[in-house]
């Protein structure tokens, strides 16, 4: 790219699931993430996550049994993921404190959200197995996707690309400012 003052910023060690779209980062003038293909990882990013800072991993939470961060591979500005700590692969096999904990979490993320980008809806959902789509399948997450009424563009039908006007660290910032302590 060029040579302003933009930086480029390596994407590898952030977490994410990975989906078929690629994503235009349209801020203007300003650093962008450059999200390439999945990099090829050993360990589970879920699990490795939390052993950094908030936000070298774009966490946004921290609860006790369950935690929540930013997509990397976004649908909308603000794509949240709850995910417990614990290495489980589907939702039947977490303890009801997690269950519990992942629940309040998607409901404060909600509230956030309201309230940090004035969101009209929400799409909540947990893909379980790589056959319904989970990209990360061996460790349960669930997607916490704010929606507005004008978010649908054509870029995801003719392009497979997804416009995105905000840039992740941004975004981590201020949901992460907004979080109730
Ligand atoms: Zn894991």
């Amino acid at each position: 790219m060029s040579s302003g003052p933009e930086s480029l910023e390596d994407a590898g060690h952030l977490v994410g699931v990975p989906d078929e779209f690629q994503r235009l980062w349209t801020p203007h003038r300003m650093a962008y993430i450059q999200a390439g293909p999945e990099p090829l990882r050993e360990e589970c990013p879920f699990c490795e996550a939390p052993k950094f800072p908030d936000a070298e991993r774009l966490i946004v939470a921290r609860g006790e049994t369950a935690y929540v961060l930013l997509n990397l591979f976004p649908y909308n500005s603000g794509h949240m993921l709850v995910c417990p700590y614990r290495h489980i692969a589907t939702y039947d096999q977490a303890t009801a404190e997690e269950v519990t904990e992942i629940g309040e979490l998607t409901q404060t993320a909600m509230r956030v959200l309201r309230e940090v980008s004035r969101c009209d809806g929400f799409n909540l959902g947990m893909n379980q197995g790589a056959v319904a789509g989970a990209g990360v399948d061996a460790h349960l997450h669930q997607h916490v996707v704010p929606r507005w009424t004008s978010d649908a563009n054509f870029f995801p039908i003719i392009a497979k690309t997804k416009a995105l006007p905000q840039l992740l660290g941004e975004v981590r910032d201020a949901v992460a400012h907004a979080w109730p302590r």
